[in-house]
């Protein structure tokens, strides 16, 4: 277990002489608990302290990264078995696997089907985040040509499925740059492989036949002086993958247990290949191999890993500026929301369906919905008189009507005064603007 603040505090010199930045060394110990703060800001920490401190505030799951600078993939690095205990901090990466056995055309093809799996959501853009060449034809200029055609068409990651270190290294001193993923290291290769993944200073995926053979594996290659890792308990079956990802994380969280203390890589194959990758996603993979191209399959995947990996403590908001829906003119209505994603974007959809093209203000209410962030002060008449102002909408209507929700409607009159626009109360539920439209034209 990470040590508490107050665990920390008992091994800091408590002279409170502010060296550090902070006011007191309990504060100091509270920032370094919450890793926000860094033990060398502290220069009078003994050395047995500085020893105890050190060992303790090293991630439970180390940061692995994979990918060269300005693409870099990192994963790892989580302090948590439950999303709701703080939050989960890096999400998996999603690599499609392909078969080096495919011929050139059908290749191309498949890598053009990867490199258009980027989608825009909330107004940001997801995708894989990998391809992972599989040496499925034992044919080491096969898999050299595959790679050649990978590394000219896509700049996505990589990992490099191929478990014979000869091929391994011809591959890793063709694609070096790339900084790919090595998978992976068994009983029979390890040695070599470390050697590998150590000397291009790459991340090394290692795979035991169960769980205790993986935790040998792994602490063999800790020892050989490697820390970049990614473990793979060889189970397939969705249900024993689940259980040894649980023990996995559970082990590296709760006892500290070094050799699984990496992220995970898991494959997920077969029919219900989506199905077992959303599990993994949740539970507790680092990377996600799955052969699918279908968008069909992967949006919702990356949509599941976006929600998985949001933090539960912070509502998710959108920016809070003037929005179209259709293509609005000066007499086009104008609707005030707030910027809490899930109410702009129930708003927006509802506005959509009555086909009239609209504005939309979300006002900035640190993503809270409409009657909480009123409730709370965040939601004033003062507050959207500003956020008038700021916008800019005034100079795109011709009129001078804002339309604010029906939970609002108890702030209408003091809302006219404020900003000296016609206020008309909408409906109390966002369903409703579609039949409300209809009457308003
Ligand atoms: S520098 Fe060290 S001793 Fe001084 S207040 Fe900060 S934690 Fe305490």
């Amino acid at each position: 277990m990470a040590l508490t603040g107050l665990a920390i505090y008992k091994l800091l010199p408590k002279t409170n002489c502010k060296d550090c930045g902070q006011a007191t060394c309990l504060a100091f110990a509270m920032q370094l608990a919450a890793g926000k703060a860094s033990l060398e800001a502290c220069p009078h920490v003994s050395a047995e302290a500085r020893e105890a401190l050190g060992a303790a505030s090293e991630p439970p799951v180390a940061l692995v990264r994979i990918g060269r600078e300005g693409r870099v993939l990192e994963i790892g690095n989580e302090t948590v078995l439950f999303r709701h205990d703080k939050r989960f901090v890096h999400p998996p990466g999603i690599g499609i696997i392909v078969a080096d056995t495919l011929d050139d055309d059908r290749l191309t093809a498949r890598i053009s089907a990867i490199n258009r799996l980027s989608f825009d959501r909330l107004g940001q853009i997801h995708g894989v985040d990998l391809v992972a060449l599989a040496y499925d034809s034992a044919d080491p200029a096969r898999y050299l040509r595959a790679l050649r055609q990978v590394l000219s068409q896509t700049e996505l990651n990589l990992g490099l499925l191929c478990p014979d270190p000869d091929v391994a290294g011809r591959a890793l001193a063709e694609a070096e740059e790339r900084k790919p993923f090595l998978y992976a290291a068994d009983e029979g290769n390890l040695e070599t492989m470390v050697d590998l993944a150590h000397r291009y200073g790459i991340a090394l995926a290692v795979r035991g036949r169960d769980l205790a053979e993986l935790a040998v594996l792994a602490e063999k290659a800790i020892k050989l002086g490697h820390k970049q890792l990614l473990l793979d308990s060889g189970a397939r079956e969705p249900a024993q993958v689940l259980a040894d990802q649980t023990q996995i994380r559970r082990l590296a969280i709760k006892k500290r247990f070094r050799p699984f203390g990496f992220p995970t890589v898991c494959l997920a194959a077969g029919e219900d290949a989506v199905l077992a990758a959303a599990v993994y996603v949740a539970k507790y993979a680092g990377v996600v191999l799955i052969d699918t191209t279908d968008p069909a399959e992967i949006l919702p995947l990356i949509t599941w890993r976006l929600n998985v990996y949001t933090d539960p403590q912070k509502p998710i908001a959108i920016e809070a500026k003037v929005y179209e829906v259709g293509n609005p003119g000066p007499e086009a209505p104008v609707f005030l929301t707030t910027n809490f994603s899930l109410t702009y974007f129930c708003v927006m959809g509802d506005i959509e369906s009555a086909r009239v093209p609209a504005f939309i203000l979300p006002v900035d209410t640190d993503g809270t919905s409409v009657l909480t962030a009123w409730a709370a002060g965040k939601l004033t008449p003062e507050k959207i008189g500003a956020f008038l102002e700021t916008s800019g909408i005034g100079a795109r209507v011709n009129h001078r009507r804002l339309i604010i929700p029906g939970g609002l409607a108890a702030m209408s009159g003091k809302l006219r005064e404020v900003i000296g626009w016609e206020i008309i109360v909408g409906p109390r539920e966002s369903a409703a603007i579609p039949a409300f439209l209809k009457e308003l034209q």
